[in-house]
């Protein structure tokens, strides 16, 4: 038995075989082109182009517009398409007369090459998809076609060096049942799919794919990074026990989604997801969603490492509106900045990027590219139930600022005849203390709050929400946090609009009492953790939480707090399941 750790990248438990997926072929054929032939090569070459574009086509065919595996393939296609590629490979034929496999992996390498010298990184990223659109021809050429994740004849761990995103949105998702990566971090485009299909997933383990052969037992731990090699009986006992209690769990609140989120004394919450990409709709609604509380719209910029245009952007916010219809969807507009950058195209080099050149911050500076975005998304108000939001508003001047942008934005639609909702509703995150502290004034000029308990917990206390040792300082039972709730709650209320919360916080089945106790409108969080959240709101009386709440505002510490508020829900509640 070997455990080897990486990155958490996708929660959940998967125990099975696992296939070594190879993308590189070791044994690629390699022989003398005589020039009679190369006509001949010349055609095979070209035909496997030919039949590796339809094969992208068709896998855009399956993923429809807009979405970011779309953008991808499309970009994929394009480089396909490129001229100069195929002239260099033709080229190559012709000077080298060897065969297609051999000229095609030279021509590659020196292209990856050339890119991954590049001092824009933006370049570099693109030496993996040479490769990756390579390895798509080279499958064409190989005789029999190789062995894709589309064809898995039963259901595995997929094992592999490097996964490509185009793995990751061809293969059969119902015989993937976890994945695991030598390379690949947190944010990478793998990491990001893996957890919008919900399958566990651990990336950066460095030497996994030289351990394991085809056929080894596997434990992949997507929720603590790690990845157990041939367990002995009583670890797989031990991670039988949990998957099935976890499943059990899950089972047990499926019918939940049904109901609605409301207390024994019929006080009704919205229970909303958090989304990144279009499809997770999907998941959302199995999970009996409310509406989405958040888009995060800036995966629709990172995902495809460029700023989409309105067109695409409305296609991809059409989607999600059409897919929740008639519920409500709160679209947040673009949160760059910190830990979530385009390389080459958001600025590098701050030194504190997290109380840096961020979201409104940024869009207030590139109008151009917010104002973009602002038509899209009045544009999709017909389409549906749509809510706007900003991100990181920490005063007035910025909210009024925004809300100038805003207006341009509506002003150029009317001028072109363009429909629009004209009463759709305009909220803030409150995530910046500032903004928490002055929500009194803020109320008055917007129609709801969505409090953003990640960064408002990290600001507030001063800790650094990524940073693992200081993570024991990150609670958002600090008595500081709690009474920084309870003002914001009662200004909103105080003004009479909703206040709702879609960080972290709002999918903590331990906070979910003390935060219908403070008066909270609505949670938004993972699709995953709705159903558990449901249980415990449906299980409670508004009064008894507000009498919890009440009693915990008045501890002196997080530990009391803790302390308190578990013992009153473990006297009540048989299994509190971590999300
Ligand atoms: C938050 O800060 O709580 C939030 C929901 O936004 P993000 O996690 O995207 O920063
Ligand atoms: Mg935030």
């Amino acid at each position: 038995m070997k455990l080897l750790k990486g990155i958490v990248v996708s929660p959940g438990i998967a125990i099975g075989k696992a296939y070594l997926f190879t993308t590189v072929r070791r044994n690629l054929p390699a022989y003398e082109v005589p020039a009679e032939l190369l006509s001949q090569e010349l055609a095979r070459f070209r035909g496997a182009r030919e039949r590796a574009v339809r094969e992208l086509e068709d896998l855009r065919g399956r993923t429809g517009p807009g979405l970011p595996e779309d953008r991808l393939l499309e970009s994929q296609i394009l480089m396909l398409g490129d001229p100069e590629f195929s002239e260099q490979v033709e080229q190559g034929l012709a000077e080298r007369k060897k065969n297609t496999e051999v000229v095609l992996q030279q021509v590659v390498a020196a292209l990856a090459a050339r890119l991954a010298e590049s001092g824009d990184e933006y370049l570099r990223e693109r030496s993996s998809d040479i490769h990756d659109v390579a390895e798509r021809i080279l499958g064409q050429l190989a005789s029999p076609r190789r062995p894709a994740l589309s064809e898995l004849e039963e259901e595995c761990i997929v094992v592999a060096h490097t996964l490509l995103p185009s793995d990751l949105i061809s293969m059969d998702r119902r015989k993937v049942l976890g994945l695991a990566a030598d390379s690949g971090g947190r944010t990478s485009h793998v990491a990001i799919l893996a957890r919008s299909f919900a399958i566990p997933a651990v990336l950066g383990l460095s030497q996994l794919s030289g351990e394991v052969r085809t056929g080894d037992l596997l434990i992949v731990d997507g929720t603590r990074g790690q990845v157990i090699v041939n367990p002995d009986e009583a670890t797989l006992g031990q991670y039988r026990a949990s998957r099935e209690a976890w499943q059990t769990h899950e089972l047990q609140l499926l019918p939940l989604s049904e109901l609605k989120a409301e207390t024994r004394d019929g006080k009704l919450i919205a229970l909303e997801s958090n989304i990144e990409v279009p499809e997770e709709t999907e998941s959302a609604l199995a999970h009996g969603a409310d509406g989405v509380g958040l888009f995060r719209s800036e995966f629709l910029y990172i995902i495809p490492k460029r700023f989409p245009s309105e067109e695409e952007q409305l296609e991809a916010y059409r989607r999600v509106l059409s897919a929740m219809k008639p519920r409500p969807v709160t679209i947040r507009t673009l949160d760059l900045g910190g830990e979530k950058i385009i390389p080459g195209v958001t600025p590098g080099g701050e030194s504190n990027p997290i109380l840096g050149w961020r979201a409104v911050r940024f869009c207030l500076s590139r109008q151009d590219v917010f104002l973009d975005q602002l038509r899209a998304l009045l544009r999709a108000s017909v389409h549906g139930n749509l809510k706007l939001m900003f991100p990181m508003i920490s005063g007035v001047e910025e909210l009024e600022a925004v809300l100038g942008v805003l207006e341009q934005a509506k002003q150029e639609l009317r001028s072109k005849g363009q429909a629009f909702d004209e009463q759709i509703p305009v909220g803030i995150m409150i995530e910046v203390p500032s903004a928490a502290f002055t929500s009194d004034i803020l109320a008055r000029r917007v129609s709801f709050f969505s409090i953003g308990t990640n960064d408002l917990i990290q600001y507030l206390i001063a800790v650094d929400r990524e940073n693992e040792r200081i993570a024991y300082l990150y609670e958002p039972f600090h008595p500081g946090v709690l009474r920084l709730l309870k003002t914001v709650i009662d200004n909103a209320h105080a003004a009479g609009i909703p206040v709702g919360m879609c960080g972290e916080m709002a999918a903590d089945p331990y906070a979910a009492v003390v935060l219908l106790g403070l008066g909270l409108d609505g949670f938004s969080m993972s699709a995953i953790a709705i159903p558990e959240i449901k249980r415990i709101i449906r299980s409670v009386t508004l009064a008894e939480a507000e009498e919890l709440a009440g009693s915990v505002l008045e501890l002196k510490s997080q530990r009391e707090v803790d302390r308190r508020v578990r013992q009153w829900l473990e006297e009540r509640f048989e299994f509190i399941g971590s999300n």
